[in-house]
Formats: structure tokens, sequence, C-alpha cells
């Protein structure tokens, strides 16, 4: 125990400054606007040994910055004036490969010229075979949809120079690893492949011999420190249940709440309770189509929904950053559930660490699963009753923003600037009175204050974007 040397103090700021990466200065640029002055710990620890071309398995909690850690390895790999697939990463599902696009373009927003394409299965092939033949430097992907292009001949992946397996626990979770070794077999063996996780089950390490080389293993186990998620109790009765949801949206006002039931008519049942007592809710089930899919997570994400209720499946993938609450509406079984559950609360906030609450309604029938849920996480529940629960103010929680849905999106050429552009200059909104702005293929979401939707839905609909016309609908609150 005496032996024990002090560590010698850490310079923060050199060990997680961008600048010391051997990134050309246009990217370091970009970085910066970007609002990223420093590196995450998973960025910090994995992009010196994947810059350097090692392979790589890296595991860090969901929200610590994994996409960028890889998306520069690969653009650094990238010989833009080559036009051909040189990059790919497989995801578990399309919300998340629509993540990685979205950053990856960001990330290379000072690259000209970057094609990048999404190829997922649901999406009709039409368009992509499309697509395909007018090549790409990058390809984002689910291994099924990858692996019938592959399969057609439709994509060709002999220039490839990157490989990435992002959320690799998920994927196997989903059943993808055949899937994924019919894709890696018809990668070039001289590569570069970087396997990113959140957790590191037993499977990964068979995931990993048989597709990384030497790699070098970077893992974050951190554990959300226990006062960053406020866990409580509520004991119910099952007639209490969904009516303890409006209670503690009610007394708490989070502004997005996440609200897990363990089935689908749970699920229902909650959102038409909620809807009745004048919240805004909505559904994430499996029967949406990956439009209304999409179109109920932009709502939410855009913060002009109160809650999203959702089952354990039907959450899988979700990447929402902004989250003040979760609901456990129903305790779930596995022990193991919960604690994903309620890690999506309290992340990572631009301004840093955010507390998050995390409420669970339990019936005595459901105690045995609080018992499992304390041991496996070596913690004791704090318990409150229902009646603790009060109204903070007469007046209903609703959502700050709305959103505007705008019918065309990148198949017209609109671009988010063009939006704001629109908003700001011809129609003379604050920017700060608008929020995030989603260019989808057919249709653009805005977030716009609650006060000012109407009117800026009305003067849209008026004017134009981009010297288009265009139609403009306000999409329920
Ligand atoms: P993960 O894949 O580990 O779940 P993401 O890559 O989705 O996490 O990152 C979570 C959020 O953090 C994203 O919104 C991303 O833009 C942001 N982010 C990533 N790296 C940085 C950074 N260095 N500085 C600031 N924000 C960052
Ligand atoms: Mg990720």
């Amino acid at each position: 125990m005496n032996s024990t040397i002090p560590a010698p103090p850490v310079r923060a700021a050199e060990k997680t400054d961008f600048g010391q990466l051997p990134l050309p200065p246009h990217v370091l640029a970009n970085l910066e606007q970007l609002g990223y002055t420093a590196m995450t710990p998973i960025q910090a620890a994995s992009l010196p040994l994947a810059l350097a071309g090692h392979d790589l398995i890296a595991q860090a909690k969901t929200g610590s910055g994994k996409t960028a850690a890889f998306c520069l390895t690969l653009l650094a790999n990238l010989n833009i004036r080559r036009f051909a697939v040189q990059a790919l990463v497989l995801c578990p599902t399309r919300e998340l490969a629509d993540q990685v696009t979205q950053e990856l373009r960001r990330l290379a927003r000072a690259e000209d010229n970057l094609k990048v394409l999404t190829l997922c299965g649901g999406a009709t092939m039409r368009p992509q075979l499309a697509s395909l033949e007018h090549g790409a430097h990058v390809v984002v992907g689910t291994p099924g949809r990858i692996m019938d292009h592959l399969e057609r001949g439709s994509l060709q992946l002999d220039a490839l120079n990157t490989l990435v397996l992002d959320e690799a626990d998920r994927m196997l979770d989903m059943g993808f690893f055949d899937d994924i070794s019919t894709v890696v077999k018809q990668c070039p063996k001289v590569r570069q492949t970087l396997l990113f996780s959140a957790t590191y089950p037993e499977g990964i390490s068979k995931l990993a011999a048989s597709f990384v080389r030497e790699p070098k293993e970077v893992k974050l186990s951190e554990t959300p420190a226990p006062t960053q998620i406020r866990q409580l109790f509520f004991e119910v009765t099952e007639d209490q249940r969904l009516h303890a949801v409006g209670l503690l949206l009610n007394h708490y006002r989070p502004v997005s709440t996440l609200a897990f039931c363990n089935t689908k008519v749970q699920c229902r049942d909650l959102v038409e309770v909620l809807r009745a007592q004048g919240f805004s809710a909505l559904e994430l089930h499996g029967d949406l189509d990956q439009r209304d899919r999409d179109q109920v997570l932009v709502r939410f994400a855009n913060r002009s929904t109160s809650v999203l209720v959702a089952t354990d499946i039907a959450a899988r993938g979700l990447d929402i950053t902004q989250l003040e609450a979760v609901i456990n509406v129903d305790i779930t079984p596995d022990a193991a559930t919960h604690t994903h559950r309620i890690g999506r609360t309290g992340r990572m906030g631009k301004e840093g660490t955010e507390d998050g609450w995390a409420f669970s309604l339990a019936s005595v029938d459901e105690m045995g699963r609080v018992g499992l849920i304390e041991k496996a996480g070596n913690f004791t529940s704090a318990w409150a009753p229902l009646s603790s629960l009060t109204a903070a103010s007469g007046e209903a929680l609703t959502p700050p923003m709305r959103t505007l849905q705008i019918l065309g999106g990148r198949k017209e050429k609109i671009r988010a600037g063009d939006v704001l552009g629109a908003l700001t200059k011809d129609l003379g909104f604050a920017a700060a009175q608008v929020g995030k702005i989603n260019v989808n293929e057919f249709s653009t979401y805005v977030a716009v204050s609650a006060d000012i939707a109407s009117q800026a839905e009305r003067q849209l609909n008026a004017g134009r974007v981009k010297g288009k016309n265009v139609r403009v609908r306000l999409l329920d609150s």
C-alpha cells in the first residue's frame, strides 16, 4: 500500500486537445467550428491508436462520442480523388446508420465532394441501386442490406481500406453475426478494422477474433455515477400505474421523458391515458413504417413532444442526447435492461453532465424484480409515496417547441441553411427561436419555438425557401 507512487497530474488540456492528433488543419478547424473543443475520453484513448493504423476494439458507453472516433479515422484513410468505396460502416439499425451518416457529413464538411451512401433494409432497393451506380466514398448500412448488395454485385468492396463495426454488441443481440461474417469475407484482407461497442458481452471476443487483427483494446467501463441519475421508486397498484405517470410529469415537469413499458398493449394504453390528460405523447412501436418512425423520433428529439412511450425493443438504438427523465412504467424482469433504460437519462449535455431522473413504478408483484435490480446495481432503492406528488403549477405541461414539416427534402436540394435563412433573414424570426433542422430525403423537419409556430407555418407557406414555393404543415404537439 505504502509503495503507491502518486500519479503525475493529468494535464487535461493537453491530453484531450484534438490539435495533438495527426489531422490536417482544415479538419481541426472544422472540429472547432462544430464546438468540439476537446476530445471525449474514448476519443482521447482511441484516436491516437486508430490514426496510427491499428485495428481497434473500443468500448465506451452510449453518448461518449464513439462515432467521431471512427469517422475521423476513416476520413484520414480516405483518398477523395479515388471514387470508390473505401470505407464501410456496419450499424444495427437504420436510425443508427442515419446518425452515423449525419455525424460523418458534419465531420467531413471541409472535404468537398465526399459522397456518403446509407444502405439499410426496409428502404426500397431501386433508389439504392441508382445511388450505387453513381458511386460513393463511404457506405454506411445494416448488415443484411449490405449483404444483399454484395450478392447482387451492386456494391464492390475491393477498394475498401477501413471497416467499422459500430454498436457491435447490439448487432450481435439482433442476430447479425452470420451476416457480418458474410460481409467481412468480401472485404480486402489488408484493411483497418475498428470495432466499437457500448458493452462487452462474450460474443464480442468471438466477433473480434474472426475479424480484427492484432487489435489494440480500449475500454472505458465508466458506469454512470450514481449521483448523475437520481432513481426513485413508487409503489403502485395496477389501477394507479398509468395515472401515476401523469402525476410524475406534473410534479417534476421534465421537458423530455422516455417511458418504458414491458408490452405494446401497455404502451398504447399509456399514450391514450396521457393524451386524455392533455399531455403530448407519442408511441414508438415496431409496426410504424420507417417514415413514421423517423417523424416520431424527430418530433421527440425536437422537444415538441413531451413523452415518448416505447418497449425495450422499439427503443433499441435510440440516441437522444437531451432527456430529463426515464419512467419505468413497468419493472423489467431483467436487471441489465433496467440499467440500460435508466442509462439514457442524465447524458452528457452540451454544457457537461446534467442530472437526470429515473422513476420506477412497482406493484407488490414486482418487488422481486426490484430486488434483482438492487442486487445487480449494488444499491438500495429509495421510495416515495404517490401522495407526495403534487402539480408544481396549475398549468399543463406543454412542450417548448413545435415541429414544422416542409414537404421536400434532399431530393429537392433543400439544405438546413436555406430553411434557417428563410426563417431568419426573410421572415425575421430570431435564430434562437429556431431549433433543430432535419433534412431527410423527402421531407424537412424544423423545430421552432411553440409561440411562433403557427405564424412560421403561415408565413413559410406564403413565402419561399431557396426561391421555391414550399408546402409546410405544423405537426400536432
Ligand atoms: P456514441 O456513439 O458513443 O453513443 P455519439 O458518437 O453519438 O456517441 O456522440 C454523442 C454526441 O456527442 C453527439 O451529439 C456528438 O456530436 C457529440 N460529440 C462527440 N464528440 C464530441 C466532442 N469531442 N466534443 C463535443 N461533442 C462531441
Ligand atoms: Mg454510437
